[in-house]
């Protein structure tokens, strides 16, 4: 059956009325994609994550890709959200409302706003005939440490190459990002006894062994902070590994001696860095502060840097058409670090300002809405028109 096509808004708003937070399942809003897009010329997969309970799209519109040229444009979004239960909302989180400003609901800018100008894109050029094709790739869990995207770069078969020029639509007030930071995911568990607080000689505190880490987590985190590192000048606010310790978790009850403490462990290194080393220096750290104390140090999640060079030519052509300037970085990771392993050239770009991302009343100016959507139009028309 063909569809009729929404505007961008009204797209927006049918999006952002199903709750697609990272810890449900996003088959709903993918099948709703899925019949949006059920018209002749453009072709929906879903791959399913490797517990069955997520997909991630891929969406072809236009002739396949060349091997050689890998001409064409491949668009990016995450389908998830960040949960919305905070008490400051005005209004229902997954009901779009229009303010004077914008468009406001979980989701509006981080980013069913760009999903839903990407989703439309391939319902326009579905009924053209086109010179290269386009490509879409819709992820599950990218809120949650860039899982979905990992999972299709793990599995996408090498023998189906996508158009190598690549834009994840993150929003960035449609400023041009062509480098990121990694985000690595750590878990630090210590085991302890539990006993009754009353007889502590018979049980063993998991707590006071975190703390003792906590301290040295503290001192690596003050040693990287003077440490130079690869692009930092792209990055003048934070121009080291920013280690942060997150979260921490443990003990039942005040009068019980604790069993078990976990710490959860972040870092954010620069474009060029591997994760690994430093990993293992936190490792090391951890071990000496904890001595015969045994420990667990688990990877949770990685997402890797981005890095895409000051040539490129998708770069360069946007970087004229915005007038823009100056490279700069964002210290945030994405989907597109993943991506970038696959050998797509990739550029963040998208509307909506990050820093009203993850927080109630998210609001998606209208002009800087319309404006993107103008542009990602005249983008694909150049790539693939
Ligand atoms: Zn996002």
């Amino acid at each position: 059956m063909s569809q009729a096509t929404l505007s961008d808004p009204e797209l927006l708003a049918r999006l952002v009325a199903f709750d697609s937070t990272s810890d449900r399942s996003n088959r709903p809003i993918a099948e709703f994609i899925r019949d949006y897009l059920d018209r002749p010329g453009a072709r929906v997969e879903a791959l399913d994550s490797p517990d069955g309970t997520k997909v991630n799209l891929v969406v072809h519109v236009g002739p396949e890709v060349d091997e050689t040229s890998r001409a064409g444009l491949t668009l990016s979004g995450h389908l998830d959200v960040v949960p919305a239960g905070e008490p400051d909302w005005q209004s229902d989180p997954f009901t779009l409302t229009e303010t004077d400003a914008g468009y406001v609901g979980r989701g509006a800018c981080d980013m069913k706003g760009f999903d839903a100008i990407a989703v439309n894109l391939a319902a326009e050029l579905a009924g053209r005939r086109l010179r290269h094709p386009l490509v879409l790739i819709l992820t599950y869990d990218e809120e949650v440490g860039t899982i979905g995207a990992h999972h299709f770069a793990r599995s996408w078969p090498k023998e189906r190459p996508l158009p190598r020029a690549t834009i994840v639509g993150e929003p960035t007030t449609l400023k041009v990002v062509r480098m990121h930071k990694g985000h690595t995911d750590l878990r630090l568990r210590l085991h302890g006894v539990a006993a009754h607080s009353g007889y502590p000689h018979l049980g063993k505190s998991a707590i006071e062994p975190a703390g003792r880490a906590i301290v040295a987590l503290s001192e690596l985190r003050r040693a990287l902070e003077q440490e130079p590192c690869p692009n930092r000048e792209h990055f003048p606010e934070v121009p080291y590994v920013a280690l942060n310790v997150g979260t921490v978790h443990g003990g039942s009850a005040i009068n019980v001696v604790p069993e078990y403490c976990e710490l959860g462990i972040g870092l954010r290194v620069l474009p060029g860095m591997s994760a690994e080393p430093l990993v293992e220096r936190l490792r090391q750290t951890l071990a000496e502060a904890l001595g015969d104390e045994p420990f667990e140090l688990v990877l949770d999640h990685d997402s890797p840097p981005l890095y895409t060079p000051e040539d490129d030519e998708l770069y360069r052509h946007l970087c004229t058409l915005l007038q823009q300037h100056a490279t700069a970085g964002v210290s945030y990771a994405t989907d597109a670090g993943w991506f970038q392993t696959m050998g797509l050239r990739c550029l963040i770009f998208g509307p909506g300002d990050i820093a009203v991302a993850h927080k109630p009343n998210e609001i998606m100016p209208k002009d800087e809405y319309r404006r993107g959507g103008a542009i990602f139009r005249r983008l694909a028309e150049r790539c693939c028109g």
